[in-house]
């Protein structure tokens, strides 16, 4: 069954193309646009390059098209890219402005130019449909809550295949059983020895969850993804009262500072050098403060999380990194985890220096009580997996 994975970022299109066969995989293609204004170009141009290639002899030979969509209101799950979807996108458009908009867009698109390919959306906030009220509420009253305001959690599909792999790695089927049966047959009881995890994905936009025998507990991010850790460009958390006042202060309306705390603000807004990752690090290793205190900030938060989990969770058998930074920071790896031998982690120096571009591996001490490993992004293999059961039921 060949399966297309979208991912439709703000500036960008991203695809995976996957045969699907039962639990095997292959990948057979994959490709990009970066600076996209208008995803039809991408998309048409995307179907000539998979003929011409030779992976498909016409776009209607794709058996479905799955999308990472990010927040619905009243929705979450793995389901039909219908009009519940859109509609459900669009309840939510000013919560997510940077991701809602995008795969409404996008499954439009498809739905235009490949109207009988069916297309299936599973929702980023999906893996966190386990999580407990009181994990998941804000103390708001009630016509706030009626709103649908609590905390929702993201890049579910990331942390997902973090869950499965941290349980593969660690020799515990039972546990990567049942992750991968989670939207099956739901979560159950699990009478195995515990195994949690800090799971910690660094990214372009990042967010740090708390994983207990393979079901998400909760989310560095909460009502929308603008909270958490400093993103790339936005703020991450931030004070209630913040927004109020700097507007009073600044003479700025509401708007205008949503949009300074979503494109000037994060690692950006604190560094004033760059939303990239890389290049602050290079401007704080040249001396520049202010770039220094956005990494060191980006550190305390994700600590600040983890510790948060790892409190809840009553300790923690594995630390996992992933996503751009996460794959490839060296420094910010040992960062977060310095100082904490008296937890039982301690990272081994050279396997987390030679652990980088997309390499998986353990960078722990063989003595260290906590394994602590670097696992390669791959949320387009969770979302296949998914919408090939969808297309399958
Ligand atoms: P997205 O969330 O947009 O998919 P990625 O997971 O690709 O993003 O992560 C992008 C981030 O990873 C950028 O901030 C980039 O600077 C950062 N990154 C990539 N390589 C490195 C590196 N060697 N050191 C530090 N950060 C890196």
């Amino acid at each position: 069954m060949k399966i297309l994975i979208a991912n439709l970022g703000s500036t960008s299109f991203k695809y995976r193309l996957y045969d699907m066969d039962g639990a095997a995989s292959s990948m057979l293609a994959q490709g990009g646009f970066e600076r996209v204004s208008e995803y039809t170009p991408c998309i048409e141009k995307m179907l000539e390059d998979l003929i011409s290639e030779g992976h498909l002899a016409s776009g209607s030979e794709l058996d479905a098209v799955g999308f990472k969509t990010v927040l619905g209101k009243d929705l979450s799950g793995c389901v039909d890219a219908d009009d519940r979807v859109l509609a459900a996108l669009e309840g939510f458009k000013e919560v997510a402005p940077a991701h809602n908009p995008a795969y409404a867009e996008g499954i439009r698109c498809f739905e235009r130019l490949l109207p009988d390919v069916r297309r299936v959306a599973l929702f980023e906030t999906a893996f966190y449909q386990w999580m407990e009220p009181a994990a998941y509420s804000y103390a708001i009253p009630q016509a706030w809550r009626d709103l649908g305001i609590r905390r929702y959690g993201f890049h579910g599909a990331s942390h997902k295949f973090i869950a499965e792999r941290t349980a593969e790695l660690l020799g515990r089927e039972d546990v990567a059983q049942r992750v991968r049966q989670l939207y099956v047959s739901g979560a159950g009881s699990f009478e195995g020895a515990p195994l949690r995890v800090l799971s910690c994905h660094l990214g372009g936009s990042s967010s740090v969850t708390g994983i207990r025998d393979g079901l998400a507990i909760g989310s560095s991010m909460g009502f929308s993804p603008q909270s958490g850790l400093p993103q790339n460009n936005r703020v991450g958390d931030l004070d209630s009262m913040a927004i109020p006042y700097a507007c009073k202060m600044l003479g700025i309306t509401v708007e205008e500072a949503e949009r300074q705390l979503n494109k000037e603000s994060g690692l950006l807004g604190l560094s004033g050098v760059s939303n990239d990752a890389r290049d602050v690090r290079e401007a704080a290793a040249s001396g520049n403060a202010d770039a220094k205190l956005a990494t060191d900030a980006l550190v305390d938060s994700i600590r600040h999380w983890a510790g948060s989990f790892f409190f809840k969770m009553g300790g923690a058998e594995v630390i996992s990194f992933t996503a751009g930074i996460g794959e490839n920071d060296v420094e910010l790896r040992a960062a977060v985890c310095a100082g904490l031998e008296g937890l039982g982690v301690k990272i081994d120096p050279e396997a987390n220096a030679s652990t980088i571009r997309g390499k998986e591996g353990v960078i722990s001490a063989s003595d260290s009580k906590i394994k602590v490993v670097v696992i390669p992004a791959n949320e387009e293999l969770v979302i296949a997996r998914e919408v090939y059961r969808q297309v399958s039921k």
